[in-house]
């Protein structure tokens, strides 16, 4: 892992997701080097041409005390959205913490999402603001695949635990089932497992990227060779993703679950 220090002009920045005010990135990068990842192309913008995606770290430096708690209230703050807040390396350079130490006292709606244990570390934390949620994202509950796709993030079994340790902690928490691999992603076995301690979910599917497209048919080739062809129908054909989206809102109705569904693929999804 190549590590370097980035002066950064600002740590909390507009956003344009919709409903989501602004987001904070503490690095460049992600030691997660999730197979599918769409923050990518960052390295594009971030001087890193030529590097390998969860080979390299910026730790964002900055003066911690310009951050103003009442300047985000009432916005909608995501963290993150190109980077883990909670990645290894946090552990050792906590600008994660140390920017939520500054935002206490904040009227903003916080949205926090990782896929590590290490995010238990700051319930202390996650106590102090009026407005918190705190999600994990997964998408198997199979370490192996999980270990194909997500090779620096913690194991499935790992994000669960950590995820019932906020919410018996009294902080909201939200299960973010994505990407969604069709025919992989058992999300009525996730659902399953931690619907006594995850307040809503969310899905998103697989979004085929030029990038990424190779990398994930070496992997389903590997893991599950029987469903090269559907992979390959559901890269033609985007109207598939409606069928699952259908699937999945009959069974959250059925469940009187809170949930929102994200299938975003260049405005084909049904939603
Ligand atoms: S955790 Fe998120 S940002 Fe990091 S590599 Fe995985 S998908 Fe990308």
């Amino acid at each position: 892992m190549e590590i370097n220090l980035r002066k950064a002009k600002s740590l909390i920045t507009k956003s344009n997701i919709p409903k989501i005010d602004f987001v904070i990135n503490p690095y460049v990068g992600c030691q997660h080097g999730c197979i599918y990842c769409y923050a990518e192309f960052m390295i594009r913008f971030t001087g890193h041409k030529g590097d390998k995606w969860g080979e390299f770290l910026d730790i964002k430096t900055y003066e911690f005390d310009k951050i103003k708690p009442a300047r985000y209230d009432g916005k909608k703050i995501l963290l993150s959205s190109v980077t883990d807040p909670y990645l290894p390396l946090e552990l050792k350079y906590e600008n994660t913490r140390k920017i939520l130490e500054k935002l206490v006292g904040t009227k903003a709606e916080i949205s926090v999402l990782t896929k590590s244990k290490f995010v238990t570390r700051d319930i202390d934390l996650f106590k102090k603001f009026e407005n918190i949620e705190v999600g994990i994202s997964i998408n198997t509950l199979d370490s192996d695949f999980a270990k194909l796709i997500e090779k620096g993030a913690s194991r499935p079994r790992e994000r669960l635990k950590a995820l019932k340790e906020v919410h018996d902690n009294g902080i909201k928490t939200y299960t973010f089932i994505s990407p969604f691999f069709p025919q992989i992603t058992d999300y009525r076995a996730i659902i399953e497992e931690t619907k006594a301690y995850t307040d809503s979910y969310m899905f998103e599917n697989l979004n085929f990227r030029p990038h990424n497209v190779p990398r994930i048919l070496k992997i389903i080739k590997k893991h599950y060779p029987g469903l090269i062809p559907v992979y390959q129908e559901f890269r033609k054909d985007h109207t598939l993703w409606d069928l699952i989206e259908s699937e999945i809102e009959s069974y959250c109705e059925k469940l009187k679950l809170t949930y929102k569904i994200e299938f975003h693929h260049g405005g084909f999804s049904k939603s």
